[in-house]
């Protein structure tokens, strides 16, 4: 590896969101980086598959801070002002009771002519997003990487290197390097798994703890992905729902067992599809096609979807897991450490998956800007999980909490919820008040969240002083590195401040 005479040596194993984001960072650090990546192009675009990169407030202040929000890149991405929910079928034990009363109703939404089941509408609050210093973006995931990939090249001579066709298939975690498949050993001061769920560098750490894989445990959901294009959309007559039915331009579909979300995406304003089902138990990738198609993954639903899914282009599927929650992002050695999906792994084309991935890189990156020395390595490691995984294990939860009220089984939740939002609109409120009350807030507050100050009040607070009692700053127990250790050690007196070593 390159390294310039200044600053540390990262490398980082896969140049998706997280790892091209932690480059930036880093580099802006003053550090040097190696990006290994296994894929031989960038994004995933050797397989031709092309979705949505959804970017709440959160992420996008980052790509605004870090100046890659200008007329041209901010083109590429399609607005999302809010969402407007339906019903994605109606019942047959509701449409059977409906029958009984109001006849007109039995059909809702399944023959030609027929209206959609309106429930309601999610407005995003324009307070809020002033507030946030953010607004919500989707871009097409090739078109975000392709921003990522050149701000990491930028002027960077040899501070990044990102290397395709490059996969890492070990990872020794005592002497920091990793063998790539051809055969190639890179050693650095420390490595950065960023390599997703079923990444190396996650089961590398998995396995320190006596866990596989196999402790990820499917959920009974699983998302298909797919892109519409727009012509297709008004070809088909369909764009007086998809596209002129209201200003907000994005609707969800929630029924039982299945829910659909349907938002534009990319600069073209096609429309990117998530359908969240139990008819699939497919393990799949985002690189590949689904066994199933995704009109068998819909079950019955309203006449305008059976019509749209059908033009569905680029179909991906992912199943969704409740993934085993490492104890230690770090390895025993202190210097492998995991970060994005590798980490905590997110609910597949949720809200928040990208933000927080370009969260994390931030709060590397920014911790890591005041120290060039590579004993406090193990240190920071543990700070950025001590500091993180709080919020994102919060913020997964409410990406499960979204795609489980979407998709409740029939039964009193269910129709609570259909009930409430109904309510709502009549009212004129938020489709949302009420029985989401807790979600809307919480936008609020994972919107308004600031990595980059985050790492400064670590860095005031704690990272400033050190415990001279121990070799790194850091307790050990028990064998393992402990981040604990570390926090309680500065809280007594035999700690003392220290210098920023960049400074
Ligand atoms: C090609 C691709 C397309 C995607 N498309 C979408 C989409 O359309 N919509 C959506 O919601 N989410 C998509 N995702 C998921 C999305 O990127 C993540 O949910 C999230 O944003 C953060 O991801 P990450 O960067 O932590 O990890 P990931 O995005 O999972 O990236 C991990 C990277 O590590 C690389 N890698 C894995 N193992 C190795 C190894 N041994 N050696 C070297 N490199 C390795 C992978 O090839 C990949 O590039 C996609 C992911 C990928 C990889």
């Amino acid at each position: 590896m390159g390294a310039s005479t200044a600053g540390l040596t990262f490398i980082i194993v896969g140049a998706s969101v997280s790892g091209l984001a932690s480059a930036i960072s880093l580099k802006k650090s003053g550090h040097n980086v190696l990006v290994l990546e296994k894929d031989p192009k960038l994004g995933g675009a050797a397989s031709g598959f092309n979705g949505c990169a959804r970017i709440c407030p959160n992420g996008s202040k980052i790509l605004l801070d870090w100046d890659l929000l200008h007329p041209e890149t901010k083109a590429k991405s399609a607005p999302m002002p809010g969402f407007t929910f339906f019903k994605r079928a109606v019942p047959r034990s509701l449409a059977y009771c409906f029958c009984l009363t109001r006849y007109r109703l039995v059909n809702a939404g399944y023959t030609e002519g027929s209206k959609a089941d309106f429930l309601g509408e999610n407005r995003w609050n324009e307070d809020l997003l002033f507030e946030a210093r953010g607004g919500y973006m989707q871009f097409r995931h090739q078109d975000l990487m392709r921003i990522l990939y050149d701000e990491a090249m930028r002027d960077s001579s040899s501070q990044v290197t990102v290397r395709f066709g490059a996969e890492v298939v070990n990872i020794d975690c005592e002497a920091c390097t990793v063998t790539l498949r051809s055969g190639e050993v890179h050693t650095a001061d420390a490595i950065i798994g960023a390599d997703g769920a079923r990444g190396i560098v996650r089961q590398t750490l998995m396995e320190e703890e006596g866990e596989s894989l196999a402790s990820d445990v499917p959920n009974g959901l699983t998302v298909y992905s797919a892109i519409v294009p727009k012509a297709l959309v008004y070809e088909n007559g369909l764009a007086p729902w998809f596209y002129e039915y209201d200003d907000i331009g994005s609707s969800i579909w929630v029924g039982p067992d299945r829910s659909v979300w349907i938002f534009p995406v990319g600069h073209e304003n096609d429309l990117a599809v998530s359908v969240y089902t139990t008819d699939s138990t497919q393990d799949g990738t985002w690189t590949e096609p689904p066994e199933k198609r995704i009109t068998d993954v819909i079950g019955k639903c309203d006449i305008r979807l059976k019509k749209l899914l059908p033009l569905a282009r680029n179909v991906t599927c992912v199943q969704m897991k409740n993934p085993y929650s490492l104890e230690s992002w770090v390895s025993e050695s202190g210097r492998v450490v995991v970060l994005g999906e590798a980490a905590h792994p997110t609910i597949p084309a949720g809200l928040h998956p990208y933000s927080i991935a370009l969260e994390d890189a931030v709060f590397i990156g920014k911790i890591f800007s005041h120290t060039k020395d590579p004993q406090r390595v193990p240190e920071f490691l543990y700070a950025f999980q001590e500091n993180r995984e709080k919020r994102c294990a919060r913020i997964r939860d409410i990406d499960l909490e979204y795609v489980q009220a979407c998709t409740v089984p029939l039964g009193p939740m269910h129709d609570q919820r259909d009930a409430g939002m109904r309510a709502n609109h009549a009212a004129g409120r938020n489709a949302m008040e009420g029985d989401f009350q807790q979600m809307l807030d919480e936008f609020g507050i994972v919107f308004g969240y600031n990595a980059s100050d985050d790492a400064d009040e670590w860095w005031i607070n704690w990272g400033r002083f050190r415990n001279p009692n121990t070799e790194h700053g850091y307790g050990e127990t028990d064998g393992r590195l402990r981040p604990t250790s570390f926090i309680s050690s500065v809280t007594s007196s035999a700690t003392e401040e220290t210098e920023c070593d960049q400074c």
